[in-house]
Formats: structure tokens, sequence, C-alpha cells
């Protein structure tokens, strides 16, 4: 894009979800655009971006495509979540269908840093298969990537959710902590110790949202099953 064209208003989708895309809606709301923030639906009560919002699927690429003609948009922002796989093939279908220029700013993974314990594996499954018995797992998963580790009947799970779940989850052995994750790493150790956390589960989701539990296991020397994205 040229940079005289940067600086007119534009009609501007984002594709959300993120912390991230919710600093770029209000930055590009600062800057005269108008911007909609297009969200799945899968939070009850989601934090809203600056600029429109609205809610709910699209119908695979072509039904975004289609949107993207109708509402006549000049620009498509991929700032989806990494692990949102499915929505980010869609974006770059639909950008190619309607012809709408898309760019994406899907946020860099986590790097090991010294201290830390990580085994890297490439799905749930693997990381489920990688906890010892008789192990005290935190999951920070979301409720879709728990179905994975339910077989381990021998570990007990402490798993923390924004939202309660809709049906009983079916571990043997677990706990719910509700919430979103703390900021400050020394909130997530205190939290890890209480409940005699021996390993964490997670995902190299990026970004600082998540990454207080990742100092707070370096802290611990508690060892990290990190499900790496492709
Ligand atoms: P996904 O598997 O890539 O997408 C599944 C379907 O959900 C898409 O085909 C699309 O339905 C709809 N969808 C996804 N993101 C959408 C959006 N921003 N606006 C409208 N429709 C959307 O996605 P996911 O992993 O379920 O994640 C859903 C949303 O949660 C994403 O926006 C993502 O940024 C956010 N999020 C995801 C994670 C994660 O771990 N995956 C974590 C934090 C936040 P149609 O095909 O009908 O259009």
């Amino acid at each position: 894009m040229r940079p005289e064209d940067e600086a007119k208003p534009q009609k501007i989708l984002i594709l959300g979800g993120t912390a991230e895309a919710r600093t770029l809606a209000a930055e590009l709301v600062a800057q005269g655009h108008a911007v909609t923030t297009s969200l799945a639906g899968r939070t009850v009560d989601p934090i809203l971006p600056e600029g429109t919002v609205r809610i709910g699927g699209f119908g695979g690429a072509d039904g975004l495509a289609a949107y993207l003609r109708a509402e006549g948009f000049d620009r498509l922002i991929d700032a989806t979540h990494p692990f949102a796989r499915r929505i980010s093939e869609n974006a770059i279908k639909a950008a190619a269908i309607s012809k709408v220029p898309l760019e994406q700013r899907l946020r860099p993974r986590w790097q090991k840093q010294p201290g830390d314990r990580w085994k890297s594996v490439a799905s749930l499954e693997e990381a489920a298969d990688a906890l010892p018995s008789g192990s005290t797992v935190f999951l920070a998963l979301g409720r879709q990537y728990l179905d994975a580790f339910v077989s381990r009947s021998e570990c007990r799970f402490i798993i923390r959710m924004v939202d309660p779940p809709e049906t009983p989850l079916a571990f043997p052995d677990h706990l719910l902590v509700l919430g979103k994750p703390s900021s400050d790493p020394d909130r997530e150790a205190d939290l890890f110790t209480a409940h005699g956390v021996t390993h964490i589960a997670c995902r190299n989701s990026g970004g600082p949202a998540g990454y207080a539990k990742i100092i707070a296991a370096r802290k611990l020397a508690l060892p990290v099953i990190m499900i790496e994205r492709d």
C-alpha cells in the first residue's frame, strides 16, 4: 500500500479476538479509519474493541468474501490468535476472492529462555502422553482442547477457564480455577504452589497476555509441556 493511501480514511475489517486486535482497532480508529472488528462469539462477555463490532462466523471463506464485498471494505487485517487456523485460512481465500488486500498481524511465538524446562510437542495428544503418571498438571487451555487429557486418569488436573464449562468436565480428578490469567508472575507462581502443580501444559501462543505463567514456571523450575504451532 502506498503511504498516501494509508493516510486516507479507510473502511477496515479486523478479524479479532485478541488483545493485539483491540490495540490495533484503537490505533486505527484514532487515525480516523472506519474500523469493524469481527469476533467469533466464543467468550460470553468479551472486552469490546473501539469502533464497530460484529459477532459470529461468516459461513466460511465464501461468506467472508461476500461480507467484505457487500460492506465495501478497503482492507482486511487478520489479527486472530495464532492457533485459530481456520479463520486465517479463510481470510487468505476470502481476500483472493474479494480482491480486498489482506494483512496478517499474527504474534510471534515465545522463545525458550535460560532456566526454562520446556518439552516441545506437536499436538495435544503428544502433550497428554508426555505427562508422567501421578503428576499434578496445570492446564492453561480452552475448553475445546481439554478432551485429549481426559484419558490420563492417573494425573490430577488444575484447569483454568475464563468462563465456567457448559457441561461438567469428564476428568475424574480435577479442580477448576475460573478467571483470566494474571499478568503477575508471582501470582501465577502462588497459584501453582497452592495447588501443588508439578507440570504445566499450554500452547505456544506468544504475546504478553499468557506469559506470566511461563515466567512463574521458570522461577519454580516447573517443566512445561509446550504445544508448538506448525
Ligand atoms: P478457528 O478454528 O480458526 O475458526 C473456526 C470458525 O470460527 C471459523 O471458520 C469462523 O467461522 C469462526 N471465526 C473464528 N474467528 C472468527 C472471527 N474473528 N470472526 C468471525 N468468525 C470467526 O478459530 P478458533 O480457534 O475457534 O478461535 C475463535 C476466535 O477466538 C478467533 O477470533 C481467535 O482470535 C480467538 N481466540 C482463539 C484462541 C485459540 O486458542 N484458538 C485463543 C484466544 C482467542 P465461519 O467459517 O463460519 O466464518
